[in-house]
């Protein structure tokens, strides 16, 4: 088995980006939209924050306590569409319930929209236009081409549909340069374990801890481990630990190329964001 490093990817990828950056003449400039002290959502924000510093762009922060109303968040996405200072920008979610979350994502300019959430943007995917790709299936393929994983005519089998993982994950996983059949599989996926076993690249973005058996993977089988789910621990400073989808113990044992929970999948995701803030700071 051969741990498949996404923090060490990230390092290279993001010296390649700080070369670039190092050409440019302007600093590009990404801007972050917080509301509430939700842990995890902080945790993610600062980490984007550090890694812009690494690179070389320039960020900003914006706050709002989690009684912002949808109104004032909507003002403030104006506003960053027609901040010609800032290249692209996120809003971190999710967001409180009284806030429509759609709403919020459409409302983001599609050209400054480098989480690629925005319909345009996944349309634009899912027509093989040029677009804004969502940071985690971007962060995924990269790995995946990174460690020379073949996937043309490989069966990539997929659990989770949400438009920010599994959905645009599956269209780009499909797309002509990569050449993989894919399945997704849900909630509603009947013998989901017989369809697993014949993945030869397992993606679980699902959000429940250890839901991946030994049992429900092939033998040489590639697992991407995109889950992160807080759980508490008597092991760390924190009081808590991120934990993946796959029993990481027992599966590694049969696959051959395994993502780690921490440092997998997550380092990659903030740099795809990186590199959509680089490409949406060339293109304008
Ligand atoms: P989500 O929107 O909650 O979607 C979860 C998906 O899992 C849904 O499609 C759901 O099916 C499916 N599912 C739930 N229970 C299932 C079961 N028993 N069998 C088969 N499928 C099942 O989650 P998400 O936003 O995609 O995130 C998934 C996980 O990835 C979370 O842990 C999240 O924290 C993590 N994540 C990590 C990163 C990173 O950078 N590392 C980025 C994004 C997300 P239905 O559609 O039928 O409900």
């Amino acid at each position: 088995m051969q741990l498949i490093d996404g923090k060490k990817t990230s390092a290279e990828i993001k010296a390649e980006i700080a070369e670039e950056v190092k050409k440019m003449n302007r600093k590009p400039h990404l801007a972050a939209v917080l509301v509430g002290h939700d842990g995890g959502s902080e945790t993610y924000v600062a980490h984007k924050i550090k890694s812009c510093e690494e690179v070389g762009f320039k960020s900003s922060l914006i706050r709002f306590e989690d009684d912002v109303t949808e109104e004032e968040l909507l003002k403030t996405v104006e506003k960053l569409n027609n901040d010609s200072d800032v290249d692209g920008f996120i809003v971190q979610l999710p967001l409180p319930k009284h806030i429509d979350e759609q709403k919020v994502i459409e409302a983001i300019d599609p050209k400054k929209d480098v989480d690629g959430f925005h319909p345009v943007n996944l349309g634009r995917l899912v027509a093989g236009l040029d677009s804004f790709v969502s940071a985690t299936p971007s962060g995924i393929v990269d790995l995946l081409k990174r460690y020379n994983v073949e996937t043309s005519g490989k069966h990539c089998v997929i659990i989770g549909r949400s438009n920010i993982v599994g959905r645009p994950l599956s269209i780009l996983m499909s797309q002509k340069d990569i050449d993989a059949t894919v399945t997704v599989c849900h909630s509603r996926t009947e013998n989901l374990k017989d369809i697993t076993r014949t993945a030869d690249i397992l993606v679980a973005a699902i959000g429940r801890p250890g839901f991946v058996t030994a049992d429900m993977v092939k033998d040489g089988v590639t697992v991407i481990d995109v889950g992160t789910t807080r759980v508490k621990s008597d092991q760390t400073k924190s009081g808590w630990k991120l934990k993946g989808d796959v029993d990481f113990d027992e599966v590694s044992k049969k696959a051959s190329l395994i993502t780690p929970v921490p440092g997998g999948v997550g380092p990659m995701t903030i740099c795809s964001l990186l590199k959509n803030t680089l490409k949406a700071a060339k293109q304008r």
